[in-house]
């Protein structure tokens, strides 16, 4: 890993490459380094282990993107507040009409279980890294399509004036959209979460913890802890048996 100054020789920042979100500073453009030279004192840690040392900042780092998304959800549903405290409709204030609750209580929902689980992962970050970068997977998956949820919700709420440019929830939108896309994709990460929980299963179960899907009748007390056994069940059937 290197520290390189951008106005070193050889250093060149490429084509801007534009997307729909617009608030990161400096945008996402190309950077090239062609020839550029680093001194001893540049370099961060050991040579050759930059990829090991990127790796530990992507748990933390996926954090600081919920964080920020989750800021700009929970002004969306600030907005959304004051709207259906404000507007009145059919005989009554906006916040008392059924399908308007359903949707704040439903923003509230997807504030706290985000806020929740961000806050989870972090504690594990500090304590068990490994633990904390898995989970920071699920809070990256939930938190992105939570947070595009909210704002959708508060836009619907505002009406016309919501995809107006009088307000910024149609910005908000855009902006929170690529979050499903970055930082490793949702589907990705889903992949990743299911593939360690099922070797999870797997491992308690050859570990002892009863099997909970006999449907053979067989009592799952009664499943045989054998790891070889059970290696050769999960190759071959998946209702385990009796072995002989
Ligand atoms: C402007 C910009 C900024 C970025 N910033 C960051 C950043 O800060 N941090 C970071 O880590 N990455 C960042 N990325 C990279 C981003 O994580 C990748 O674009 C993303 O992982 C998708 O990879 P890809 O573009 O190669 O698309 P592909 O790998 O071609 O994936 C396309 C789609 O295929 C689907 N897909 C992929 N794998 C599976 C699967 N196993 N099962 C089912 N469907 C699947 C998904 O829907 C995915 O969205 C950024 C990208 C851009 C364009």
């Amino acid at each position: 890993m290197l520290l390189v100054d951008m106005d070193a020789p050889g250093v060149r920042i490429g084509d801007q490459i534009n997307t729909m979100d617009r608030a990161i500073g400096g945008g996402h453009p190309h950077l090239y380094f062609e020839d550029v030279f680093v001194p001893d004192t540049a370099v961060l840690g050991a040579p050759g282990q930059g990829f090991r040392y990127a790796q530990v900042r992507l748990g933390p780092a996926r954090l600081t993107h919920c964080m920020r998304w989750l800021g700009l959800a929970r002004r969306a549903m600030d907005i959304a507040l004051d709207r259906t405290n404000t507007r009145h409709m059919f005989g009554s204030a906006m916040h008392e009409l059924g399908i308007a609750q359903d949707m704040l209580a439903l923003n509230v929902m997807d504030l706290e279980t985000s806020d929740a689980i961000i806050t989870k992962t972090a504690l594990l970050l500090d304590t068990d890294a490994k633990a904390g970068s898995a989970l920071s997977s699920v809070a990256k998956a939930h938190t992105s399509e939570a947070v595009y949820r909210v704002i959708d919700r508060s836009l619907q709420l505002c009406g016309g004036d919501g995809v107006s440019d009088r307000l910024p929830l149609a910005s908000y939108l855009n902006e929170v959209r690529a979050f499903r896309i970055y930082d490793g994709s949702n589907e990705t990460h889903k992949w990743a979460i299911a593939r360690r929980a099922s070797a999870a299963r797997r491992r308690a179960v050859e570990e002892g913890a009863p099997f909970q899907a006999g449907v053979d009748g067989t009592p799952p007390t009664a499943q045989p802890r054998r790891r070889a056994w059970h290696r050769a069940q999960r190759h071959c059937s998946p209702y385990p048996t009796a072995p002989k």
